[in-house]
């Protein structure tokens, strides 16, 4: 946690452009964003990511989400909004402190999404089942 840039803006010792803040939530300005008012709400608590994380903080983050959702889609002329989470490396996560990616859509702004496959025959059913059977193990 010690060298954590996420924990560094909770405590002030790092600036940042915050949009919310309570007791257990911050939202802040990305700093480079994907589209302008891209914001990044975090729990003040430190944890790697969402496997880390307890289930409450996790559903605060989500209902804080929304609610900023909401009012990029009235403030900034947004038409939509994604919501998005890298845990892990491999799936992009560069900071290791667990935050939520709000990011506002125009009609208009012409980002790519992500691409997508097929399935081969019986890949879905094998993929399906092996998520099934670890699931029910936690
Ligand atoms: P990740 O890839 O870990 O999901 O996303 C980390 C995000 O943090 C990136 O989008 C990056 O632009 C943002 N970021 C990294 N350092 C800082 C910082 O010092 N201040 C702010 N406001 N955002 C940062
Ligand atoms: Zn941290």
């Amino acid at each position: 946690m010690g060298d954590c840039i996420f924990c560094k803006i909770i405590s002030g010792h790092l600036p940042a452009h915050k949009v919310y803040e309570d007791e257990k939530i911050l939202a802040f300005l990305d700093i480079n964003p994907v589209n302008p008012g891209h914001t990044l709400v975090v729990p003040k608590r430190h944890f790697e990511s969402m496997i880390d994380a307890d289930d409450g903080t996790l559903s605060e983050l989500t209902r804080i989400a929304k609610r900023l959702g909401g009012a990029m889609m009235k403030g900034l002329d947004a038409q939509g909004f994604n919501l998005g989470v890298n845990n892990g490396a491999a799936a992009g996560q560069v900071v290791f402190h667990v935050h939520y990616h709000l990011i506002p859509r125009m009609h208009s702004d012409n980002l790519q999404p992500w691409g997508k496959r097929t399935y081969g025959a019986g890949e879905a059913e094998r993929v399906a089942a092996v998520i099934r059977e670890k699931l029910a193990l936690l």
